[in-house]
Parts: structure tokens; sequence; C-alpha cells
């Protein structure tokens, strides 16, 4: 591994290092206290690849809410994904990047007002709805916008269910919200859903997008020609997780009820994309034995340098569970039942109730895989205690393929074994990509 001298964040990955080893080296450095991030650029850039394999049909339109990092964005808009945002703060970090409004779908069925006119301001003029009162105030802020009806339709079992929330009754709403988007003469261009984040239920997606197609078919009677299917999120995103299960659902599912190649089909993918790029590291500033009453049984509480008020708010909002791996462990090491804390003064602040961990030391640093999604968009620096600060990482052949599009060194660049279609992507992308000027860590 070789680490560029002017930013000491930026890791270029020779064939014998990984993640791994870039944690290994700051931990062990002597210098680093604080919790730390790698971002590991590889693994975003293997599940683009993945996605194209697994869903060919399917556009991805990045769910920037996930993980709103530069870092991330600008990769994905290199190798040319749309945006899923959510907001005007959120359209305008994917604007400035030099990303074009049409590459960017503005998913809120419920939207401020300021936040439309932003839309219209821009030019992002795709945008969702579930509710009238959102067609009317679109009808008065953007009459050109090109709407996307967002249906529900909820998997069995989801980490974060959204139904109750967001997305109409595709049966005793959509046609009536249809009618009077008609009668006000906005232009509904397609229907959107999303299952619910972190599904666990592939074959939703087939209810899902059967019932999208009843809705198309009824917009149809009303003189409208939809062209667009948004298929929403779902999508795992962990090491080990895959999407194939989904992706045959929904490539059947397609070819059922949506065989027309002229029906345009995008995703709003975030947790996928994000998750496993991501590993934590946290190190143990304090413990404490608690010692049964009979002295026969010992728990010990870890306290460490993140908590839910920082990286893993993820256990609160995005009901995550996480799983901390000790960075070292010693020969011999006896287990003991553990639990691990954050650094701030609140009781809720826990991080793992019970798990059999080695004896460790204060020092000693535990790592946290899969921590890409739904986590430092929302950490706070609650009771004083900094965010944890991102290293980035990537294999020279990754890094070979940024540099013009991320300039950080030049001394980092040698070229490796690119995939044809990869270099194809970033080829196409070049252009729009060409203001992104550097790699924000
Ligand atoms: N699109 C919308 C509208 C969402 O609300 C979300 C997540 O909440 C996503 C996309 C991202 O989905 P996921 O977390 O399943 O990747």
């Amino acid at each position: 591994m070789r680490i560029n001298n002017s930013n000491d964040r930026v890791h270029v990955l020779d064939a014998h290092a990984n993640v791994w080893t870039v944690i290994t080296d700051i931990a062990d450095s002597g210098v680093q206290e604080e919790a730390f991030y790698v971002c590991d650029l590889g693994d975003i850039v293997r599940k683009h690849e993945t996605w194209k394999a697994f869903l060919p049909r399917v556009q991805p339109y990045y769910a920037v809410k996930c993980n709103d990092s530069l870092a991330v964005l600008e990769v994905l808009a290199a190798l040319g994904t749309g945006f899923d945002c959510a907001s005007k703060g959120e359209i305008n970090k994917i604007l400035d990047l030099g990303v074009s409004p049409n590459r960017v779908i503005f998913a809120n069925p419920a939207k401020p007002s300021s936040h439309i006119r932003h839309a219209a301001a821009t030019g992002v003029s795709t945008m969702t709805f579930d509710n009238e009162t959102e067609l009317h105030k679109v009808k008065s802020l953007y009459p050109d916008a090109k709407m996307v009806i967002r249906i529900r339709c909820d998997a069995t079992d989801a980490q974060c269910p959204l139904g109750m929330k967001f997305g109409c009754d595709p049966i005793s709403d959509a046609p009536r919200l249809l009618r009077l988007a008609r009668t006000l003469d906005i232009d509904v261009v397609g229907v959107s859903f999303h299952v619910g984040s972190g599904c666990r239920e592939p074959l939703v997606f087939n209810r899902a997008i059967a019932s999208a197609k009843n809705v198309f078919d009824y917009g149809f009677t009303l003189g409208y020609n939809f062209e667009l299917l948004d298929i929403g999120g779902g999508f795992p995103g962990d090491h080990g997780s895959s999407i194939s299960e989904i992706a045959r659902v929904i490539n059947s599912a397609l070819e059922d009820y949506f065989p027309d190649a002229a029906v345009q089909v995008i995703a709003e993918p975030g947790r996928f994309y994000v998750s496993s790029a991501y590993t934590l590291a946290c190190s143990i500033h304090s413990f404490r034995d608690v010692i049964s009453n009979d002295e026969t049984t010992k728990h010990r509480m870890y306290y460490i340098n993140d908590g839910v008020y920082g990286s893993f708010n993820c256990i609160l909002y995005d009901h995550q569970h996480v799983v901390p791996q000790p960075l070292h462990e010693l020969a011999g090491s006896k287990y003991y039942s553990s639990s691990i804390w954050g650094p701030t003064c609140d009781g809720l602040d826990q991080v793992v109730e019970d798990v059999l961990l080695p004896e460790m030391r204060i020092g000693d640093w535990i790592v946290f895989e899969n921590m890409g999604a739904y986590t430092l968009p929302v950490a706070s620096a609650f009771n004083g205690f900094p965010i944890a600060q991102v290293h980035v990482a990537a294999e020279e052949n990754i890094w070979d393929l940024f540099k013009d599009i991320l300039p950080l060194t030049e001394e980092h660049l040698i070229m490796g074994n690119v995939s044809p279609n990869l270099k194809m992507d970033l080829d196409i992308s070049r252009d729009e990509s060409s203001i992104i000027q550097h790699l924000p860590i």
C-alpha cells in the first residue's frame, strides 16, 4: 500500500493490501485516536458492475439520502448513474457536480413549495406525488413538471417499511389522483413504488410491478401514455448479500408486464451501492467489569469512541444490526459476555447489547463492516465527540480509472486491468463529469 504524501487519507492499494490492511496501518500507527472509516471506492465500482449484470434493463438512480459523501457521489456521477434526490439541498449537491438535471428524479411525494420552485428553476422536471395537494402545488409552481405517481406496495418483511408514510393505494386512490391530474392538465409520465428499505421479500417486486401495470393501463384510458416505471429501492448491500433473487423476480415481472422496451425502467438503490464500501474502526477508551454477586460470572462493558449519536445512529433510525470484530486478537484470549457503549453520557448510547468477545484492553480497536448506508449523513457531534473521518482506499486499477475525473496526485497512477464495460461507461460519462475536479474526503 502506498499513501499519498499530500493527503494521507487517500490510500492506493497494491496487490498485497486491502481495507483491513489500511485499517491496521492507521490504527497501529500510534497517532490515531478517533474513530475512522475506510471507504473502498472499488467496492462501489464493483457494485455498479453487479447491477448492470443482474438488472440490465433497469437504470440506477442512486438515493442520495443514503450516503451523500462527495466521494460516493462523484464516483457514481462518473459511472453514469442517475440520482434520486429528496430535497433542494440534495438537488444542489448533484447539480454542483455537473450532472445534468435530466439525470435526477425528485423522489419525494410531499415536497415543500420552495423546493418545488427550486426544481423548476434548476430544470429537475421529473418528480413523484401520491396526493392531491401535491398536484395542486405543482400546478401552480411548476406546471411543466413530469409527474410520477407513487403507489403503495409493501414487502411483508423489510428493515425499514415506508408504506405507512408514502404511496397511494393503487386501486382506491390512484385512479382518482390520475383523473385530477388530467383535469389540471398535468403531465403524468409514469409510476413508482418503494417496497421498503432492506426488503426481505423478493417476491414483492412481482406484486408491485403487476400493480404498476394496472395503473399504466388506467392512465391509458385517460389519454396518458406513461413511459417511466420507477421500481424504487429495497436492494441489499452488505458484504455477502446478493441481489440475484430480487433481480430474477424483477426481470421476470418486467418481461411479463412491461415487455415493451419503450418503457424506461429506473430504480432508486441507496443501500446497495454504499453499505459494504464503508468500514468503521473504533477504539476502546474505557471498560468496566460487572461481576455477579456470587463472583462466578463477569460481564465486560466496553466504551468506544463512536456511538448512536454518531455513526451508530443507524441502530436507532435504520434498525441496523452491527457486528463488532476485534482488529487484533491475542492468542489464548479469554472470552467474556460483553456489551459495547458509545462515548456520550446518554444511557441510550449502546452499540451492542450482548456479545461474546475476547478480552480487550484500552486502546484496542473494534472494526464494524457494512457501515456505509444511513450512517454519516445523520451523524452528529453530540456531547463534543467528533464524527468519524473518512479515509479513501482504492486498488491501483480503480484509482487509475478515476485519475482524470478525481485527480489527487499523479504518483499513484499505474495502469491495471480494467473491465472493458467499466472503461466504456467511464468514457461515455466523461464529458458530463469533466467538471468534477477533485476527490473530497
Ligand atoms: N427512494 C426513496 C424514495 C426512499 O425513501 C429510499 C429510502 O428510504 C430509497 C430510495 C433508498 O432505498 P434503499 O434504502 O432501499 O436503498
